[in-house]
């Protein structure tokens, strides 16, 4: 089977399962864990903060930033396509009792503009608008870069009303490969920044949250409350630490390869892709024939040896990876080139 349903699915590396059994371990509620320091460094130093902090998830890596940075009863701006948004099962309203303002993006970027106007007032009757989230790359967009001069603007924007900026950067690697634009240099506008190693990094779990020293002190203790203080956790940051070294410059393989599905899946009848939004390792596929269903196409493409995941009512979303060759994507573009004949 060829597995293009996410970034997820990879499985660690030979290479990598040997740096997990290696990995030096202490515990890590204690501090002691000397990979998981090593990794809270390395990803600080990358994205030119002052401190970072491994979570289990990219989910936790939002969930705790958005806690540091809003009280009960504030509200945060996003982009209403994005992750935190709509498949985080509602956590900000759960852990941090603040509500959403979503604003509809084009291909998944808001402007400054846009921002300044959603921004309450200053009067009783209203949330406190506290915080901006920006997602880069942008998932249900199709792997979109946020192009860096809207998140300066809007960081002024931010700056003059005292707002919070928080980065989910879950794909904040092939954002920077594909820009060629330093980690650092879109993280200079975040207070906050999430970073996944368990997408295109290939490693089997976890993110990291990086700020500053103060904020993620107070990180830490929100890490506690949601159960997620864990122990001899090097065994997993030796993975991160691996990804980080070999697995970041290759994500430009994986755009290639996610560029040549998308092109020549647009040519087929009855598939429609929006080739601009194709700018890193994500392919979103709109279904334009009526009869057909977006269960039936998964089906289908299955059945031919591909996986897909349902990605909307009329969409499905493919996904390029570590463990995608150049082999497979020839398979992928006949199993399409099958589905748009039948
Ligand atoms: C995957 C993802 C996350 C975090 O997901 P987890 O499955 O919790 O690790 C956050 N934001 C975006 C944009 C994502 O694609």
């Amino acid at each position: 089977m060829i597995d293009l349903r996410s970034d997820t699915v990879t499985k660690p590396t030979p290479e990598m399962r040997k740096a997990i059994a290696e990995a030096e371990v202490g515990d890590d509620v204690f501090g002691e864990d000397p990979t998981v320091n090593r990794l809270q460094e390395m990803v600080a130093e990358k994205l030119g903060k002052e401190a970072a902090l491994f979570v289990p998830s990219g989910t936790m890596g939002n969930q705790v930033c958005i806690k540091v940075l809003t009280q009960p009863g504030d509200e945060i701006i996003c982009e209403a396509n994005t992750h935190c948004y709509n498949f985080e099962a509602g956590g900000v309203a759960f852990n941090s009792g603040v509500q959403p303002r979503p604003l509809e993006g084009n291909r998944g970027v808001i402007t400054a503009e846009q921002v300044e106007a959603a921004i309450r007032p200053d009067d009783e009757h209203c949330p406190r608008t506290r915080v901006v989230t920006i997602e880069n790359t942008h998932n249900q967009a199709g792997g979109v870069v946020f192009p860096l001069e809207e998140i300066k603007r809007i960081r002024q924007v931010a700056d003059r009303h005292g707002l919070a900026m928080h980065l989910d950067g879950a794909r904040l690697w092939n954002a920077a490969v594909a820009s060629g634009i330093e980690p650092a240099t879109w993280a200079q506008y975040f207070d906050t920044v999430s970073v996944c190693l368990s997408k295109g990094l290939g490693a089997p779990v976890g993110s990291v949250i990086a700020s500053t020293a103060e904020r993620i002190a107070e990180a830490r203790r929100v890490r506690k409350v949601l159960g997620a203080g864990m122990r001899q956790v090097g065994i997993l940051a030796a993975a991160g630490v691996y990804a980080l070294e070999h697995h970041v410059d290759r994500l430009a393989e994986d755009h290639r390869r996610a560029r040549r599905l998308a092109e020549a899946v647009a040519e087929l009848p009855g598939f429609d892709i929006d080739l601009d939004t194709v700018q890193t390792n994500i392919v979103v596929i709109r279904l334009e024939r009526p009869e057909w269903s977006v269960p039936g196409v998964v089906a289908a493409l299955k059945e031919q040896g591909v996986l897909v995941v349902p990605f909307g009512p009329r969409k499905i979303r493919a996904v390029t990876h570590l463990w995608i060759s150049d082999a497979d994507i020839d398979t992928a573009i006949r199993a399409f080139q099958h589905v748009a004949a039948s």
